[in-house]
């Protein structure tokens, strides 16, 4: 077999190892289009005519922030933020610290973070505060997600897609240590899965 070849089976073998690890899927890949769409349009009405940056949070936020920005139908920057909440597992560090900041100014901009899912609020509180001491024209925030259960503070994203229960999910680029972003759709780990990581 040439490397090619090799590579592709590869692929393919983590695929179906990613998929088996899924205990049920929460969330489908056309729901979460429709209600990207939603999000979109309604985000574009409530910005039109405004500087829009649109600030994703990495590594989660990608891949909702990617499908966002093509339902925004008035013209906008992105940048990216990376900032570490939990360690490689499931309960969270408490730590909060910037790992990438943003390039961009956002003085006097109208800005929208870009979270893939709020749980007890920590990351987002912090990131808003950070943000706010630049002086922008507005913060808001868009989030896919939202453990309503888990919060510890007072937030509420402006634009959310989904409340869910609270379970560890993965998908749609949500990993558990760094695994099943690329999965299509929103889904919960069997419990062996991370057990045994
Ligand atoms: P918070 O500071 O709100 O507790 O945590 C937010 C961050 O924790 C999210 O941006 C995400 O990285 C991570 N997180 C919280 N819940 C989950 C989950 O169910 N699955 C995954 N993959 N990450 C989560």
């Amino acid at each position: 077999m040439d490397s090619t070849n090799s590579a592709l089976l590869y692929e393919t073998e983590r695929g179906v190892d990613a998929v088996d690890d899924v205990q049920r899927v929460l969330l489908s890949e056309e729901e979460i289009a429709r209600k990207v769409k939603q999000l979109g349009a309604a985000i574009t009405e409530d910005y039109q005519g405004k500087d829009l940056v649109l600030v994703g949070i990495l590594k989660g936020a990608i891949i909702f922030l990617a499908d966002l920005m093509r339902e925004i139908k008035t013209p906008v920057n992105v940048d990216f933020m990376a900032v570490s909440s939990y360690a490689e597992g499931t309960t969270s560090s408490g730590v909060v610290r910037i790992l990438k900041d943003l390039d961009l100014s956002i003085e006097n901009r109208h800005i929208l973070i870009v979270e893939d899912i709020v749980d007890t609020g920590l990351t987002l509180e912090y990131l808003v505060d950070i943000l706010r001491s630049r002086h922008p024209a507005s913060i808001g925030v868009a989030a896919l997600l939202d453990k309503p259960d888990r919060r510890l503070v007072d937030i509420i994203p402006d634009y959310l897609g989904f409340s869910i229960p609270d379970e560890f999910v993965v998908g749609y680029g949500l990993d558990f240590a760094e695994q099943y972003r690329s999965l299509p759709y929103v889904g919960i780990l069997k419990p062996d899965a991370y057990q045994d990581a």
